[in-house]
């Protein structure tokens, strides 16, 4: 007998969780999964709209390749409480390291096992089980449930979630609260919900010389050593203190390249990759700044020049939990978390980004809450079964509060 065939004992969520799994649906590929979720959707009474976005006749690893997105929306009239998440996983890696086939789910010693078993696809089965939950109660609820579902979040995100919120911009229909379900937990379910993500900005900086012979340096211009001085001011800057919900802003070099491989050769160019994790007290604009500032004062001397090519991934965002409809959202996931487990919240800035980067800027009030995010990425990436119902339960809750 398989593991992977549904028992009789498996509940809903855990049933659909399985057939989510067995879709090898590594990024950018939905291999199916939006069309089983569409099809639970359908039954229970929302619309559901296909969106594609990019070009299906490039290749799978060009960033621009045509990706399978579902909107799907139940009511017509706000507020609008969307769950949002991604069908794509990341790859297996090596195969034979995983106790068993990433793409079998399987049940042992009370996790369910299975790449995306964690990150998201149990997550996308709370969703569509408690949404089925709640209408069964609740038939003429108030407002809409909607779901927002990318097979592009794990790779470039290009023609995912920023394409639909474009989309749904375009024609003013607006989402009020977003739930992703991103695997936020950590030490038990619901320990931690995100109610912001610290901002991303990339950069690569190039220096730029003379090439020459290290025994007659006054004929060249080493980008090494008039990079020196300036880097060791840029990685010792304070960018903010960080503010309540934030820790301080932090800069982090990940790559410095240079040289040709020659020990006798003063290289022409040199490569700096770094990356800043930004909290809501800078933003984009002052970070460039300053760090020009710093560049801008050693290299006014130099022979050798330097260049900023800059990448924003995203802004950060906030969902204050004080104020108005933003304090409502985040209370009612607080709420229904305790009346589940029991346990108190904790509120979380960290963590890299999400999806929640392109929702929140429409002014959507954006908190991601999901399972344990322990073996998020790795082999043998698994997630305790007990979660699953009881994620359901409080996704189930969180609609009751606010649209039962
Ligand atoms: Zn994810």
């Amino acid at each position: 007998m398989s593991n992977t065939s549904n028992t009789t004992t498996d509940s809903p969520t855990l049933a659909l969780s399985k057939a989510l799994i067995e879709r090898p649906s590594i990024t950018p590929n939905d291999e199916g999964c939006q069309e089983l979720i569409a099809e639970r959707l359908s039954a229970i009474g929302f619309d559901n709209e296909f969106m594609y976005f990019g070009d299906k006749t490039l290749s799978k690893d060009d960033d621009d390749v045509e990706v399978k997105n579902l909107w799907a929306r139940r009511g017509t009239t706000e507020p609008v409480v969307c769950f949002a998440g991604h069908t794509d996983v990341v790859p297996t890696g090596d195969v034979a390291n995983w106790r068993f086939p990433p793409f079998e789910p399987t049940v042992a010693d009370g996790f369910l096992w299975g790449r995306g078993s964690a990150d998201m696809k149990t997550g996308i089965a709370c969703f569509v089980v408690a949404c089925e939950n709640f209408v069964k109660k609740h038939p003429n609820h108030k407002g809409s449930i909607a779901l927002l579902i990318t097979a592009d979040e794990e790779g470039v995100a290009k023609n995912g979630t920023v394409k639909v919120v474009e989309a749904l911009e375009a024609r003013n229909e607006k989402i009020t609260h977003c739930l992703v379900g991103e695997p936020s937990s950590t030490k038990r379910l619901g320990d931690v919900i995100k109610n912001g993500r610290r901002g991303s900005l990339g950069a690569v900086l190039t220096v730029t010389g003379k090439q020459g012979h290290v025994a007659y340096p006054h004929l060249a211009v080493n980008p090494i050593h008039a990079l020196m001085p300036a880097l060791a001011e840029f990685v010792q800057s304070e960018w903010d203190k960080g503010n309540e919900y934030f820790p301080a802003t932090s800069l982090q070099i990940s790559n410095i390249n240079g040289g040709t491989g020659a020990t006798n050769v003063i290289p022409e160019t040199l490569k700096v990759v770094f990356n800043f994790r930004f909290s809501t007290e800078t933003n984009e604009d002052e970070l460039k700044a300053k760090t020009h500032a710093i560049f801008d004062k050693y290299f006014a001397d130099s022979q050798a020049d330097y260049h900023i090519d800059w990448k924003l991934s995203g802004n950060p965002f906030l969902t204050p939990v004080d104020e108005g409809s933003a304090g409502e959202f985040v209370s009612a996931c607080q709420t229904a978390i305790k009346a589940v487990t029991g346990k108190e919240t904790e509120l979380s800035t960290s963590g890299g980004t999400s999806d929640g980067r392109f929702i929140a800027p429409t002014g959507a009030n954006v908190v991601e809450l999901g399972v344990r995010n322990a073996t998020i990425h790795q082999v043998n990436e698994k997630v305790e079964v007990d979660d699953l119902d009881n994620l359901t339960a409080i996704y189930e809750r969180i609609l009751e509060e606010l649209l039962g």
